[in-house]
């Protein structure tokens, strides 16, 4: 008899549903965390917190342990900067507002990349993008799937390297939001800042010396697709600055990308009980 062993986690603090980029619904999304043995689940969506409800609502019956939180998205030097919200409260309106500012500013941005791939001759039907941002926030994944569905681009991340990219031509930067007015605007609402995939900013200890006078409090240590040694590098830089190492997947759906599976992040137990102790030590209720 082969003894396989466990690979999955039963901890992933970092997916996305259809009220973002992802192709799970939120309730789809705890059912699949369900199949995967999860048992704490971190739901981050682009910019919204619009899936909070109805995953609260399904974890709650399934008995998953819910960590609510948002993933701001900001760029420095085209370098992406994406900065995690833990413990979010999905019932601040003076927070939602802010977060709608920022869906509105993607839904330009679509529409201007939809016309710069207009004027370069890809007929992609922006009717069928735009009609997304009624169910949540929308970017680059939905018109990665119009390109597709056009017969550009093979998949994803094909539509990414030839047209979506940063330098590609269909590249269209976001409005100017810089990762300190992210971890500003979430320390002033109460949830925990953390820097996500800390390898997409290109210098790890700048972003920290940027970050960390802001409030920053984690780092995204046990990110899914990076290696062990990577995950031992990032330990080191959260011990050294004091910040909570978290981990997850990044999961948007099944074959969305590949090494971004559900509960494949190898998130050790002591992290979410950190988190959560974090979150306790700051006045919470968990
Ligand atoms: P946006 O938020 O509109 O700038 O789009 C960024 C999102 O696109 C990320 O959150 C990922 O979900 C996805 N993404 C970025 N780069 C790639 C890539 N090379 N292949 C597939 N998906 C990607
Ligand atoms: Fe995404
Ligand atoms: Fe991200
Ligand atoms: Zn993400």
């Amino acid at each position: 008899m082969t003894i396989l062993e466990p690979v999955a986690s039963r901890i992933d603090l970092h997916t996305h549903t259809t009220a973002s980029d992802g192709l799970d619904s939120p309730v789809a999304l705890v059912h699949a965390a369900r199949a995967q043995g999860i048992s704490v689940l971190g739901v981050t969506d682009h910019d919204t917190v619009d899936a909070l409800d109805s995953v609260a609502t399904e974890a709650g019956r399934l008995g998953i342990t819910l960590v609510p939180g948002v993933e701001l998205s900001t760029t420095v030097d085209r370098a992406e900067v994406h900065v995690l919200g833990y413990f979010v409260d999905r019932a601040d309106d003076a927070f939602r507002e802010r977060l709608a500012d920022l869906a509105r500013a993607r839904v330009r941005r679509v529409e201007r990349m939809i016309d710069v791939l207009h004027g370069l001759g890809y007929p992609v039907d922006g009717d069928a993008i735009l009609a997304h941002a009624a169910e949540g926030s929308i970017g680059r994944p939905h018109v990665a799937r119009a390109l597709i569905a056009i017969g550009a681009a093979t998949d994803v991340s094909d539509a990414f390297d030839r047209f979506l990219k940063a330098g590609r031509p269909g590249y269209v930067p976001r409005d100017p939001f810089s990762p300190e007015d992210a971890v500003g605007l979430l320390v002033k609402h109460g949830a925990i800042p953390v820097l996500a995939h800390p390898y997409s900013t290109k210098d790890i200890d700048g972003t920290l010396k940027r970050l960390v006078p802001s409030g920053l409090l984690g780092l995204e240590t046990y990110y899914a697709e990076y290696s062990a040694d990577q995950h031992r590098e990032l330990r080191s830089i959260a011990d050294a600055w004091d910040l909570v190492p978290t981990g997850g997947s990044d999961y948007h759906g099944a074959g969305f990308r590949e090494g971004r599976d559900l509960g494949s992040a190898p998130v050790p137990d002591e992290v979410a009980e950190r988190l959560f102790d974090l979150y306790r030590s700051r006045g919470g209720s968990a």
